[in-house]
């Protein structure tokens, strides 16, 4: 893919500044100098990597630079938000039974399912009025998996930054030639919560599998039971989100775990982008395979020029690929890959700067605060 010129590059990164500068500068003026420094580095960052994006032809080497920060700043602003407000990471029964739980996408499965068939929502959290409301997320998911599909587990989930910079964190993986069976485990978690939440109205995954209360909020321990709980969540985490991914370049928690992910495969039938293969250009080196994070290339569907549905478009085997085969698609149109790929990072980045945008600029401000008053807290 040959560079556009400076100009087709500003020309085409023009409307991305300008919904940024809106969504990013419209609201309030920043309370701090800190916080206003945090939302001018922020627009900047932004901007920065989409340009990049458009100008160099290449995607994941700049998606994962946004979404590594995104998940380490979005700990750093999550967790103190909770300190602020309950004083505490722990979720304690009190919370619970007020319902003050946020609710996070990983849940809606075990929600969705569940409340289909018995009609009632069996999560501990409001389901309107809050930022992280049950209603809210349901209507970012929906709007994000028609645009997107699954590429949500690559430029909105807040969780996925950390498998994905994990696997970064070698050059080459030290486990190879991983059993591609492993794609089918988060399946089988999603049957298994589906069915276990439903039976027993609790949402079972939050409370028994979810790694990512290592670094979000937990529920206090208080009994055997809860120490076995926490051992189980703590070792997810070091398994899923940190080892395997270092250790095999693949996004181990994404891929081989999530059942959200499970779900959120059956949302790349119903969005118009996919990830497909040129047969005609492809010389068979297997580099996209290999490198894919989440199994989604095998031989057979390299053979049929496709991806799989576990597909989370994060670009990687389009940058990698030396034959130019591997392309983004747009079902139904006859756009070329350029066209193709530039119709995608329209709704990807905007989505991402829309959803991600608030906490990098509340993470980077609470880091500025850090360092120049010893406060992270407000
Ligand atoms: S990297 Fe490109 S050329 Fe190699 S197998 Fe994949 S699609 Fe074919
Ligand atoms: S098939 Fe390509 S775009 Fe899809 S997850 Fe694998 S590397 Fe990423």
């Amino acid at each position: 893919m040959s560079s556009p010129s400076p100009l087709r590059t500003a020309l085409l990164a023009l409307p991305m500044l300008g919904l940024t500068a809106f969504m990013l500068f419209g609201g309030k003026p920043p309370s701090s100098w800190q916080a206003g420094l945090a939302l001018a580095a922020t627009y900047v960052f932004l901007n920065a990597l989409f340009i990049l994006m458009l100008h160099t032809g290449k995607t994941d080497r700049w998606r994962s630079i946004l979404f590594v920060t995104y998940g380490l700043l979005f700990i750093v602003s999550f967790i103190s938000h909770l300190i602020e407000v309950r004083g505490t990471m722990v979720l304690t029964h009190d919370t619970y039974l007020k319902g003050e739980t946020p609710f996070c996408h990983i849940v809606i499965p075990m929600t969705l399912i569940p409340a289909a068939l018995t009609k009632t929502i069996i999560f501990p959290g409001t389901i309107v009025g809050s930022f992280a409301s049950i209603a809210s997320m349901f209507v970012i998911w929906i709007g994000a998996s028609l645009a997107l599909g699954r590429g949500w587990c690559s430029w909105g989930c807040f969780f996925g930054g950390l498998d994905d910079g994990f696997s970064r964190v070698l050059g080459r993986p030290v486990l190879k030639n991983l059993s591609r069976r492993w794609a089918d485990l988060p399946f089988a978690v999603l049957l298994v919560i589906v069915i276990w939440s439903a039976a027993s109205l609790s949402p079972v995954y939050c409370d028994w599998l979810c790694p990512f209360k290592a670094v979000t909020e937990f529920s206090e321990v208080l009994t055997a039971l809860d120490v076995v709980k926490t051992g189980i969540f703590l070792t997810l985490f070091l398994a899923f989100v940190v080892v395997l991914p270092v250790l095999t370049k693949k996004r181990m928690q994404c891929a081989g775990l999530c059942p959200f992910g499970a779900f959120q495969s059956g949302a790349n039938w119903v969005n118009p982008f996919e990830v497909r293969i040129d047969a005609a250009l492809c010389s068979k080196c297997g580099l996209c395979l290999q490198r894919c994070p989440t199994f989604s290339i095998s031989e057979e569907s390299l053979a049929q020029g496709r991806t799989q549905s576990t597909c989370l478009k994060c670009g990687q085997c389009v940058d990698v690929c030396p034959k130019k085969a591997a392309r983004f698609h747009v079902r139904g149109t006859a756009a070329g890959p350029e066209l193709a790929r530039l119709l995608f990072l329209y709704p990807a980045f905007l989505f991402f700067a829309t959803f991600a945008g608030g906490n990098l600029q509340d993470g980077l401000t609470r880091i500025l605060r850090l360092v120049s008053t010893g406060r992270m807290l407000g």
